[in-house]
């Protein structure tokens, strides 16, 4: 029988765990580092004061056919074929990479010591633990994590002054019409917005910018992106800079093929575009690499997997949201949905991308 092993149990891991189980006759065996299905998608929720509801893995994986390990991966030995989980050695015939992406500093000094990131589960956390009653926390980012980030906490939390401070300014990709919603929403929140600014280095209670302004602070947050886990750069994998796995056509590592890569850790690229790190790409990443992995099973060469956007999909708190139509390449178009309609697709989005991965 053949035993596939899939590392990482978010949202493209889950989806790729759950149907090779239902798919194909091989042993599947998920590992994870924690024990819930974390929704990144809503920490941002979470680190200003909502409860989120946990989905215990073993509740995902239950009467599926699937073997849950939770426990961090150590090491990949690819020519071995197997892996190090927190001292126990698992081995695969096929592996599926599936472990997501972390907060990123940019090598920026006093971010570790002096910022919360936005990136997991522990982060938000901490940020609702760290936020102060009153003062300003200033958000160094200004991409849709960095807006749906600021928004949640400006509405969550009036008192606070709110400031995001980046190079460019919030939604610079997105639509004119887009950015005039997003500038109405951010006088009604109060969000101060300082864009052309780059971060020299985050001190205690100040961010200090690259032009010598120093802004007081009572809280940095910062959110400026993601980076990826290094372990399959560590095993020699073929990776890009970051550390994302090259993969061909269907999802495969060109350097190592019983190797498949989905979700954020894995470098994608349709039309000779790379796909951004989202669960709105991971998830159809997940759902492909079943059919590729099953077609080889079968002895078939699966078609090459192909991904088209439809939107970008922002909350903007609870009561608003912005939904971009975007074209298959994720070009903004003029379309947009605005205010309470938008925060209720949006809604429905998170719960269906949950849904689906657990199911
Ligand atoms: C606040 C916030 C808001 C966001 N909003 C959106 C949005 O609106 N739309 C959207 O598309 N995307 C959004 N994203 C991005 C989205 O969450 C990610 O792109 C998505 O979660 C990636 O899915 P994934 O399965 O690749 O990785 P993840 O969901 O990160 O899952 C990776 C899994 O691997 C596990 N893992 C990592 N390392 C190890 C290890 N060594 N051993 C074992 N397990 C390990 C982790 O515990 C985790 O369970 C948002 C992210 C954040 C933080």
């Amino acid at each position: 029988m053949t035993n596939i092993v899939v590392i990482g149990a978010g949202y493209a891991g889950l989806t790729t765990a759950t149907r090779l189980a239902k798919r194909t006759a091989a042993k599947v065996t998920l590992v994870n580092a924690a024990p819930d299905f974390v929704e990144r998608v809503r920490l941002h929720q979470l680190s200003a004061g909502e409860q989120l509801r946990p989905t215990p893995l073993a509740e995902s994986v239950r009467g599926k056919g699937i073997d849950l390990v939770i426990g961090r991966v150590r090491a990949i030995d690819p020519a071995g074929k197997q892996i190090d989980v927190d001292g126990r050695t698992i081995g695969y015939d096929t592996l599926v990479y599936a472990l997501g992406s972390v907060a990123d500093d940019h090598g920026v000094p006093g971010v570790a010591e002096n910022a919360v990131p936005v990136g997991g589960l522990a982060d938000a956390v901490k940020l609702l633990k760290l936020l102060p009653a009153k003062g300003t926390v200033t958000i160094v980012g200004a991409g849709l994590t960095a807006i749906e980030t600021a928004t949640e906490l400006a509405e969550t939390h009036p008192g606070l002054h709110i400031r995001m401070v980046a190079g460019h300014a919030p939604g610079s990709r997105l639509s004119d019409n887009a950015r005039t919603h997003l500038g109405r929403v951010f006088r009604r929140l109060g969000i101060e917005v300082r864009a052309g600014a780059r971060v020299a280095k985050v001190l205690a209670d100040s961010v200090v910018l690259t032009d010598g302004d120093e802004l007081p602070t009572d809280l940095t947050v910062w959110a400026t992106g993601f980076g990826v886990p290094r372990l399959a750069a560590e095993a020699g994998i073929r990776t890009d800079h970051s550390g994302r796995i090259v993969v061909d056509e269907t999802q495969r590592s060109v350097s190592h093929p019983d190797i498949y890569a989905v979700g954020d850790s894995a470098l994608v690229r349709v039309n000779g575009e790379e796909l951004r790190m989202a669960c709105a790409t991971g998830i159809p990443m997940g759902t492909y690499a079943v059919k590729a992995i099953a077609a080889r099973l079968g002895g078939h060469e699966p078609r090459p997997f192909t991904y088209r956007y439809y939107t970008q999909c922002i909350s903007l708190g609870r009561k608003d949201g912005l939904i971009q139509v975007v074209d298959a390449m994720d070009r903004p178009q003029r379309t947009v949905v605005t205010g309470r309609l938008a925060a209720l697709v949006k809604e429905g989005i998170v719960r269906g991308a949950r849904w689906y991965a657990n199911r």
